[in-house]
């Protein structure tokens, strides 16, 4: 399906990059609201971000504020003049941010994995023109997070952008959710006219974090960013770790690097920040392969058998030469590959062997 998109056109907002949306993951106190907002406006933040209702991965966490909250984000709005956006996940939460005058909507990762849920939602706003943000889906599926645009655009809206979150993973290492960056890039390559935010806060999970991944994402052609901003962020209810305070915020944003070049695909830092990402996944995978090879270790040692099979070995140069070859590679090149983690496998075999 093609979506049928018009710009985001948000009152007062310049479509210059990267449009900012800044506020606390969530709304605790009229204070804290109310505080963090100010502090924002002062630095010339233009759109205020709060959750009203949080999805929590376990119950007992706090779960948002609920409706009551929408107030504070009436008052952001009238006494700062900011655009005021939050998450919704049900029927129930649209209409009340319609009735409070919530200025733009996002849908959250883990709703978006849910298609029953994203109709919901759809059919709620039926005739609503308001601009929705969809986050991905918590899993990494590119169709199911167009598939969810797709719902929200059948319901009449155009005026719709993406938020890319990362995406979560079994192993937890330096981010929190994974970026990716493939992913959002093959999202811009289907829908180019698509305004694509960048959420640094749940991709890092942590606040030093978050001005790579800002300026990553502007390297990227991204249009915007939306990053939690708390006045107090240790004491924070939720996502205490990864936010910044206004003052960190507006100190990053002063220095990001905006170059031009938007939607190239040849834009070479695009393609640099691919190999990156084969980069890692290359080192990440040999690091699988050389904790299996310990474990092969202690179970040589344990029946008293030699380190070098050479059959075995033999087997695998033969096998990835062949492999590499209908991939489009020189097979000489894989078996050197190959030799030279055979090479390091066997070292880390004779340390287990010689314990
Ligand atoms: C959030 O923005 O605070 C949030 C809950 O994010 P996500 O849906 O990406 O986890
Ligand atoms: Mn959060």
């Amino acid at each position: 399906m093609e979506l049928e998109l018009k710009p985001l056109a948000l009152t007062g907002i310049e479509e210059k990059r990267p449009i900012v949306i800044a506020g606390p993951c969530s709304a605790e106190t009229e204070e804290q609201v109310m505080n963090t907002a100010h502090q924002l406006a002062k630095k010339g933040a233009k759109i205020f971000r709060a959750g009203i209702w949080k999805p929590r991965t376990k119950p007992g966490g706090f779960e948002g504020i609920g409706v009551d909250g929408l107030a504070w984000l009436k008052r952001v709005k009238e006494e700062t003049g900011m655009l005021v956006s939050t998450e919704v996940a049900t029927a129930k939460h649209v209409y009340e941010c319609l009735k409070a005058g919530i200025d733009i909507l996002w849908i959250g990762a883990r709703t978006t994995a849910n298609p029953f849920a994203v109709q919901e939602l759809a059919d709620a706003l039926k005739g609503v023109d308001i601009p929705v943000l969809v986050k991905n889906p918590v899993n990494p599926d590119l169709e199911l997070w167009i598939g969810a645009l797709e719902r929200i655009n059948g319901a009449g809206l155009k005026r719709l952008g993406a938020i890319h979150r990362g995406f979560s993973s079994y192993d937890k290492k330096i981010y929190r959710n994974l970026p990716q960056w493939h992913i959002p890039i093959e999202l811009r390559r289907r829908i180019p006219e698509l305004p694509i935010f960048c959420d640094p806060s749940h991709i890092g999970g942590k606040r030093e974090l978050v001005a790579p991944l800002c300026q990553q994402a502007m390297d990227l052609g991204f249009d915007g960013l939306i990053v939690e901003s708390h006045c107090n962020p240790d004491s924070a209810w939720s996502d205490a770790s990864q936010q910044v305070t206004p003052d960190v915020l507006s100190y990053i944003l002063n220095l990001l690097v905006i170059r031009e070049g938007k939607h190239t695909t040849e834009n070479l830092s695009e393609l640099r920040s691919q190999i990156d990402e084969c980069d890692n996944q290359l080192i990440e995978v040999l690091a699988k392969r050389m904790r299996v090879c310990r474990e092969i270790g202690t179970f040589k040692k344990e029946h008293g058998m030699t380190i070098l099979q050479t059959g075995r070995y033999n087997e695998i140069l033969d096998k990835r030469g062949a492999q590499g070859a209908l991939c489009g590679m020189d097979s000489e090149f894989i078996k050197k590959v190959f030799e030279a983690i055979h090479e390091e496998s066997v070292r880390q075999q004779m340390e287990i062997i010689n314990k």
